[in-house]
């Protein structure tokens, strides 16, 4: 876990490398990212708030996890202020704890231990004001309230309690060791909710047949959600707080990691067959290798199990260039099959006769699994966010690869080598790591 957080940070610096030779230490490095300048916790007897201060308006994912209880929320492309503490001091019956860390280069993550419900936690940006960017959480009787300072709530004698989901916490073990990492899948209460602004449309060629489900930020909530949101303040019970807590950024790391997966990766094409060829002669064989390589090392040290159809310019199947089409491709799916691994990656570049034609799909075959149109619909959004592609949507497919894994299934067209651009970027080092990242991201969001 520790590794994946050096690797990060250590290509953040080198990203920086070109901005730093003057003074700033940290802020010169991350253009093009909103600043968190700072996360308050504030207790009340019907609520513990936080709020998350940004520069500028910001986007985030919120995502539920199990054991212990947590709330997650991604905010994208934003970097946290070295002053920001990353323990939030917090004591109420509500929240155990609450952490916030720059969970990767472009990605700040607020991780709150919480045992309420979802009808008595609610997430929603805040806009104007003196600070620009705001993202409130609020746990307990969740109101209308937007001040960010007092609460303002409706009689509580008209509420409803309702006992489980708001008794305060039980002592927990407390987590003295963040940086382990859980062994069982944790499966996610709800379904990640994106919070993102629409993507830009698809372009041309394929016409997308299923558009990814993205919501609009979520309002402040009616006094009527308040009125039904349950009351228990009686207990004002402190939860655990660990006294100290090493690194955050990879306790946090540690909370979504990838133990107990086992991942087949599958690089597009190889040997004899290149593939697509760019504009400059780049081919697509040798992008999907890289890629694959480097997604290869970023879930291992995950703690993920990984197997490989290629780890270097060759077919799959055991008859090399002679194999028929079919028997290549079935190669590569019986790698998966042969380890029954939990989920299947095909990684390609895409094509167009037109170079104009840019972006990133998700595909998944059309009589599979949810599991599958999920898993494709993450990759391709982790994707996206981390090498800043247009979206061209999750689509179904009939992809020999996909068709004839057991296990849910996707393939994943990163980027168009035909286009000028997008060759440069997948033929980059900083392409190459960042798609990988993009695709570990996705997977992460799929097992959360
Ligand atoms: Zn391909």
């Amino acid at each position: 876990m520790r590794k994946v957080c050096l690797l990060l940070l250590a290509l953040l610096v080198l990203l920086g490398l070109p901005f730093s030779a003057e003074a700033s230490p940290f802020g010169e490095r991350v253009e093009g990212l909103t600043e968190i300048t700072g996360v308050r916790v504030s207790n009340s007897q019907d609520k513990t708030r936080i709020v998350v201060d940004a520069k500028a308006p910001v986007t985030y994912r919120t995502m539920v996890l199990k054991d212990p209880g947590r709330v997650v929320v991604d905010i994208k492309g934003a970097w946290l202020s070295p002053q920001v503490k990353r323990e939030l001091s917090v004591s109420s019956s509500f929240v155990s704890r609450a952490r916030v860390a720059q969970f990767d280069p472009r990605t700040v993550r607020v991780v709150v231990e919480t045992t309420v419900g979802k009808d008595n936690y609610k997430i929603f940006p805040l806009t104007g004001g003196p600070v620009p960017g705001r993202v409130v959480l609020d746990f307990g009787r969740v109101g209308p309230d937007s001040s960010g300072a007092t609460i303002a709530l409706p009689d509580v004698k008209t509420t409803k309690p309702v006992a489980p989901q708001t008794k305060p916490t039980k002592p927990q073990t407390p987590q003295t060791k963040p940086q382990t990492p859980q062994t069982k899948p944790q499966t996610p209460q709800t379904k990640p909710v994106e919070t993102k602004p629409a993507e830009t449309k698809p372009v041309e060629t394929k016409p997308a047949e299923t558009k990814p489900v993205e919501t609009k930020p979520e309002e402040p909530q009616t006094p009527q959600d308040a009125e039904q949101a349950a009351q228990e303040t009686a207990a004002d019970t402190p939860g655990e707080q660990p006294a100290t807590e090493s690194s955050t950024d990879a306790g946090i790391a540690a909370i979504t990691g990838l133990a107990g997966h086992s991942i087949t990766i599958d690089a597009g094409h190889g040997g004899n067959d290149s593939g697509a060829i760019g504009p400059t002669g780049v081919t697509e064989k040798s992008v999907t290798l890289r890629v694959a390589l480097a997604l290869q090392k970023l879930l291992t040290s995950e703690g993920a199990t990984v197997y490989m159809t290629r780890t270097t310019d060759t077919e799959v199947s055991p008859k090399g260039a002679a194999a028929s089409d079919i028997e290549e491709l079935q190669a590569r799916c019986d790698v998966a099959n042969r380890h029954n691994s939990d989920i299947f990656i095909s990684i390609h570049m895409d094509s167009f006769t037109n170079g104009a034609a840019k972006g990133t799909t998700g595909y998944y075959y059309a009589l599979g699994s949810k599991k599958s149109r999920d898993l494709a619909d993450k990759v391709r959004a982790g994707v996206i966010d981390q090498i800043g592609t247009p979206s061209r949507g999750t689509q179904s497919c009939n992809f020999y690869v996909v068709k004839h894994t057991d296990m849910p299934a996707t393939l994943v067209e990163v980027a168009f080598i035909s286009n000028p651009t997008e060759e440069k970027l997948m033929n980059s080092e900083d392409g190459v790591q960042k798609a990988a990242q993009g695709i570990a991201d996705g997977i992460a969001d799929f097992f959360g």
